[in-house]
């Protein structure tokens, strides 16, 4: 007991902290809180360990010493911002987790304009009024797409949800029992179709339906066919399903309206670069589809969005739907859709300069110099004793529920660390600064390059050093 309390003398107290040079510098730029927060748990930490006769006193007086360290450690990391940028090493292009698409320094300097002045985000300039914000999106979506009108939401699940309540509701909605697809947990075919108000009438089995399944499933309350692309699954084998043409006909037979889930919204033929073809919506709008909707952030490469192109009789009634308002897109979102959209006005520069199509669309060649180039990097500065480095060939996924059975041939960097475990290894590259994301497979750490830019090489070099605890 004694010696305890001693021990428990030792330790010094915040303001003296306070004062060491190490935190006093770091007082400047961190708010208060946070440094004698961290003073505190860093001392309360000390303690319990005292309690549990962790230290013997020559221990503790050595840990003191680092103390200043310890807490200079833990201001840093808790000053640091929740939601960071990261190194996706994965090679998933549209990785959800970790935030889709990216937007390019182009498309970022508008949005810094317009969102660091004011902008005539509701204002029509030509009549000196009030205007609407949608109005900027959709001539030029109408442009790309070929549409009659066009407006913008947060998402594809609210363009879905929207569409259905103000064309559907209360009445009942024809869908292929093969397209009730769930997509990344909480968006469900049959939870939107209830949100909306609108009545599931499912046809046909999982594999096949058939385009006489609809038509015997249409009656006098019938308010749409919908028509959902299984963007992130393919049934494959013995199978059917009806297409647009053939629901075009039953739609105008009927007089009933076309909607079209296409969720990941592609603009141009990725066939042309050696992709898997994917339905574009100038597709469905040239077929005859009323309204089509998809996401801006899939294979669009864009920012988090729902568009929704079509007749203008329904996104006319669309846009009084006091849904619009609560999913309304603010001007950040309709300053980067604007940018990204504009590129698609000529297809070459979107594929060079939309992040997400550049990356889908990058050759073997480029992939292989890049790893060369990130594995010289390594190999220059860190010491083969304590890492194995390769090149080698891998495949990555395009992601984001799209393209699902496309596998991309890519090249990949592996580490094999020498003194640390993998698992610690790949865990601690999470844990650096600007945390590094990889795949561990058979004990090596993939970093696949197509999802890493030149940029990135030195974090990462600093990362493994970080990462091997030398
Ligand atoms: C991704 C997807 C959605 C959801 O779109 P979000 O933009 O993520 O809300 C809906 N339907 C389909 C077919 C999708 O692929």
């Amino acid at each position: 007991m004694e010696e305890k309390k001693n021990l428990f003398t030792l330790i010094p107290k915040v303001d003296d902290l306070l004062q060491s040079p190490l935190i006093e510098k770091l007082s400047n730029e961190v708010p208060r809180v946070v440094v004698v927060d961290s003073i505190r748990e860093e001392v309360e930490l000390l303690r319990k360990r005292i309690r549990e006769k962790k230290f013997s006193e020559a221990e503790l007086k050595e840990r003191i010493d680092l103390l200043p360290q310890f807490i200079e450690d833990r201001i840093l990391r808790k000053n640091r911002y929740k939601l960071r940028r990261v190194v996706n090493g994965t090679g998933v292009v549209i990785h959800t987790n970790l935030g889709r698409s990216l937007i390019n320094e182009e498309i970022m300097k508008n949005i810094i304009d317009v969102a660091t002045n004011y902008s005539n985000l509701e204002y029509d300039l030509n009549l000196g009024e009030r205007g609407s914000r949608y109005s900027h999106l959709e001539e030029i979506i109408k442009d790309i797409t070929g549409g009659e009108s066009a407006m913008v939401v947060n998402n594809n699940a609210a363009a879905v949800l929207l569409a259905l309540s103000t064309m559907a509701k209360d009445r009942e909605v024809v869908v292929s029992r093969g397209e009730l697809i769930e997509i990344g947990g909480s968006f469900r075919v049959p939870d939107v179709m209830a949100q909306s108000g609108a009545e599931l009438v499912d046809v046909g089995t999982t594999n096949k339906t058939h385009v006489w399944d609809y038509e015997n499933a249409i009656n006098e309350n019938t308010g749409a066919l919908l028509k959902v692309h299984t963007s992130n699954y393919r049934i494959l084998g013995f199978t059917s399903s009806v297409s647009i043409e053939e629901l075009k006909v039953l739609k105008d037979k009927y007089d009933i309206p076309l909607i079209e889930d296409l969720g990941s919204g592609v603009l141009i033929d990725l066939s042309k670069y050696g992709l898997e073809y994917e339905p574009t919506v100038q597709d469905s709008i040239r077929k005859g589809v009323d309204i089509v909707t998809f996401s801006g952030d899939k294979l669009l490469g864009g920012p988090q969005a729902g568009i929704i192109v079509g007749k203008k009789e329904y996104i006319d009634k669309m846009k009084k739907n006091p849904l619009t308002r609560a999913f309304r897109v603010d001007k950040f979102t309709i300053s980067a859709l604007e940018s990204t959209l504009r590129y698609y006005l000529d297809e070459e520069k979107a594929v060079k300069s939309i992040s997400t199509l550049n990356m889908l669309t990058i050759t073997l060649d480029q992939l292989e110099s890049k790893a060369n180039s990130l594995k010289e990097v390594l190999c220059r500065d860190v010491d083969s004793d304590h890492l194995e480095v390769e090149v080698v060939d891998d495949t990555s996924e395009v992601g984001g529920g799209s393209l699902p059975l496309e596998k991309l041939p890519t090249k990949c960097v592996t580490l094999s660390p020498k003194m640390v475990s993998s698992s610690q290894f790949e865990k601690n590259l999470r844990d650096y600064e600007i945390p590094i994301i990889t795949r561990v497979y058979r004990d090596k750490i993939y970093i696949d390059l197509r999802t890493v830019k030149d940029s990135e090489f030195e974090i990462i070099l600093n990362g493994v050093l970080y990462a091997l605890e030398i």
